[in-house]
């Protein structure tokens, strides 16, 4: 989508932080972090958000997790863990219209969020 900043990041119009790439996702770190550890996966493909994916998109977003799951404990969060968030829509917190997935990682989290 010629609107999109995580699609102009995926076209190199724009810089990111890419921590991993291949032909199909994106890993880069968050502008904005709100934890120690703070990376955004998202498809190169423009999807909305996750309500909007389609039965064409289910393996794709398995290696989306896959992948953030591998990021996160190269960034040292393997013992700890840490929180994969996708904020959705407006009720969700969503800002960025282009499906991502959030890892937060290297402090304690709250729950519930606010
Ligand atoms: P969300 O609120 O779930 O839509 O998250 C969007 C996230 O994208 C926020 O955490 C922003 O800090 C982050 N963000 C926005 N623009 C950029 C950018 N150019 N590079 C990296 N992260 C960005
Ligand atoms: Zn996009």
């Amino acid at each position: 989508m010629s609107n999109c900043i995580f699609c102009k990041i995926v076209m190199g119009e724009i810089p990111g932080k890419k921590i991993y790439e291949d032909d199909e996702m994106l890993g880069f770190l968050d502008i904005n972090p709100v934890a120690p550890v703070h990376f955004l996966v998202i498809p190169k493909k423009h999807i909305n958000n996750i309500m909007e994916m389609e039965t064409q998109d289910t393996v794709l977003l398995g290696r989306l997790f896959y992948k953030a799951q591998e990021l996160a404990k190269q960034q040292g969060c393997e013992e700890k863990g840490g929180r994969f968030v996708i904020n959705t829509k407006t009720d969700g917190g969503q800002t960025v219209e282009h499906l991502h997935i959030h890892f937060l990682g290297g402090r304690s989290l709250s729950w519930p969020p606010g």
